[in-house]
This record gives C-alpha cells, structure tokens and sequence, in this order.
C-alpha cells in the first residue's frame, strides 16, 4: 500500500480511503461504459444516476423534506455570499446577519451590495473566540444569516436562535455540513462548500425551501438564481461531475457507517480526545474557543509562543500528521478533525501532543 498520512488540513480535507480506492477502481471504466466519469455527458442516464443517488443520499442522511430542493452549484461557499442576498432579498426589508468569524464578515460584505444589513450579534471583539448567547433574530426582515461553524476560529453554534415563524434562517455549514443530525425544518436555506465535510472541492451544496425559490429578481443573470438550478435539477449548464461524484461516494460511505447520527457519536468521541489533551495540560496548551463554543470540527490553541507553535508543526509532519497550522487570524495550531478523520489518527495526535508537552516544558 501506498503511504497516507493523517491529514488535519482545513480544506480541502481528508477524505475516508475507501472512498478514494473505489474511484481509483471504477475510474478508467465507470459503471461499465468503457469511459471515466470526468468523460462521459453529463445527459447521459449513467450520470443521471450519479447525481440522483447523491441527492437522495443527501435527502435521506438529513432527512430533507420533500418542499426542499437539493442543488448542486459551482462557484464554492463564497458565490452563496452573494447568491443568498440577491435569491432572498425583499424591498424595503432588512438582513440581519450573526458575526461569528471571517467567513460571516465575508458573507456580510456581499450582502451589503442588495441592501441593508444589520449585524445583531458578533464575537469579533474577543477574536471570534464564543457564539453569542441567546440571539434572536426580528420579526419582519428579509432572512436571517448564521455560520453553523466557524472554521478559522474552532467555534461552532450549540444551540439554535431563535427565528420568527416567517424569517428564513440561512446558515452556511461548508465545515459542519452532517457532523451532527439537524432538523432542515429550522432552515430556509443551507449550503456548504464541499470540501471540508463531503468531498472535494468545485462543488457546492445548496438546501433551499421552495417557496423561497420565486423571490429572486426576473432580471437576475440566469445562472445566479437558485430558481434556475432547482428547475433543471442542478443541469441547466455542465455541473462540476468530478466533485459531485466523489461527493456521491462518500455520502455512500456516511451511509454504510451508519449515517449522521453514529458521524455525530464518532465526532464527539474524536473532539474530546484532543479537548482532554488541551484542558490537563496546566495551560501549556491554550485553546481559543470558549468551552461552551467549542467546534467538533476545528480545535484551534495556542501556546506559550510562536516558535515553540512553529516546532510542534514541524514535529507533526515528521509523524506524519500533516497540516496543523493555525490560521493567521488566530495563530497557533489548528487540529482540522472533519467527518472523514478516523478517531485513529485524533489518538496518535493526542499522543503526540503530550510528548511534546513533556519534553518542551
Ligand atoms: C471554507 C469556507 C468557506 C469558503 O468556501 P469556498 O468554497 O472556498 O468558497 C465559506 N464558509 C465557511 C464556513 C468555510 O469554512
């Protein structure tokens, strides 16, 4: 076999083996047809299949009602910055957006371009190091806009605010799409990057209730409306097909494992392996996030200074746990422990860690 190694970077992510081994098999001959994946139409029935299997994994490991529709979107999270505001904005209504980290600034940025936005809650005073406590959207405003977990800063919401019965909550889950089971009733729209939680990257994923779908402007460009993609079943142009069937392998492998309820056990049981680690560690570790914030996700610390951090990297990737740097807007280390990170490799970090400790205090 081939060396791996424990792959802790933020995204793109590590993915689970067997979901690389099987396109390495079925890659010069898929389903038979004596073609790759990457050459076959995108009309033809095969590849039809692919993407109506992906979406009905999507729809059965969330368990999406039937008013929604699944899209699959190019363009990355960072198009639904803009595409969330110009699909949902209403006249004279406002936006209100919670700022937990770069990628809500980032989103709120583009949002301001359709109209007003009112941020009613941000963390950025204390480095985006806590969700906001007990947010309540208003009554009367256009959509309401959260990021379920915040990849640079290691915090993820742990609770849902409380919306009005007629807002849309929109939440961007690009690192936390399937960590845990949700209730997509509670949301007008989700989307996610692919590239962290379910596969790789060029495709988006976009979870939008219909009713929503007939708000956009008619002189929108075609291709940034929702309305479009959600009519033509995500092929009104060529969809990214690569991405979209690997993604389609790895919802295959959430759902042999036992889906996104026994991802949540495994998910908890891998965060409190390297939380243990940073909280006996007398402060030598020193993680970010609030303990009531804390991301399963992304495990962001710090320690005492920038080159003692610097050698604990170095130290990883001669052991083969790759990718711990911490962004810079936090400094440090960032464990990046996304679905498709077997709880082995969270031991041999843990491990890792408490040598380091032991032998650099
Ligand atoms: C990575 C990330 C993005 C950006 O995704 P792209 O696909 O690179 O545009 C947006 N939001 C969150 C929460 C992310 O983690």
């Amino acid at each position: 076999m081939t060396k791996r190694v424990f792959n802790f970077y933020p995204g793109p992510a590590t993915l689970p083996l067997p979901v690389l081994e099987r396109a390495r098999e079925e890659f010069l001959d898929f389903a038979g047809t004596g073609m790759s994946v990457i050459e076959i139409s995108h009309r033809s029935k095969e590849w039809e299949k692919v993407m109506t299997d992906a979406t009905n994994l999507v729809r059965e490991l969330m368990g999406v009602p039937q008013e929604y529709k699944v899209l699959w979107l190019s363009g990355g999270a960072s198009t639904q910055f803009f595409m969330v505001p110009l699909n949902l904005q209403q006249q004279g209504k406002v936006m209100e957006y919670v700022n937990t980290g770069g990628w809500s600034t980032k989103a709120i940025k583009e949002a301001k371009h359709f109209g007003d936005v009112e941020v009613i809650a941000s963390s950025e005073e204390e480095n985006f190091s806590y969700i906001p406590k007990n947010v309540e959207f208003s009554e009367d405003i256009a959509f309401a806009h959260i990021t379920s977990n915040n990849t640079l800063y290691g915090t993820e919401w742990g609770y849902m605010p409380k919306v009005p019965k007629d807002v849309p909550l929109v939440s961007d889950m690009s690192s936390s799409i399937m960590d845990r089971p949700i209730n997509v009733k509670e949301f007008g729209v989700i989307y996610a990057g692919a590239q962290k939680n379910l596969g790789p990257a060029g495709v988006t994923l976009v979870i939008v209730r219909e009713d929503l779908l007939d708000r956009v402007p008619e002189r929108a460009p075609t291709m940034q409306k929702w309305k479009t993609h959600a009519e033509n079943d995500s092929l009104y142009n060529t969809p990214p097909v690569f991405p979209i069937y690997i993604c389609k392998l790895a919802l295959d492998y959430m759902k042999e494992i036992g889906g996104v309820k026994e991802l949540e056990k495994r998910n908890v049981e891998k965060a409190e392996v390297i939380y243990d680690v940073i909280d006996s560690s007398d402060g030598f570790y020193k993680g970010h996030a609030r303990e009531d914030s804390r991301s399963l996700m992304n495990i962001t610390f710090t320690m005492a200074s920038p080159e003692l951090e610097d050698k604990c990297v170095k130290g990883g990737t001669v052991r083969g746990l790759i990718g711990l740097k911490g962004h810079r807007s936090v400094g440090g280390m960032r464990a990046s422990i996304y679905n498709a990170m077997p709880l082995e490799g969270v031991k041999k970090l843990a491990e890792y860690l408490k040598e380091f400790q032991a032998e650099n205090q």
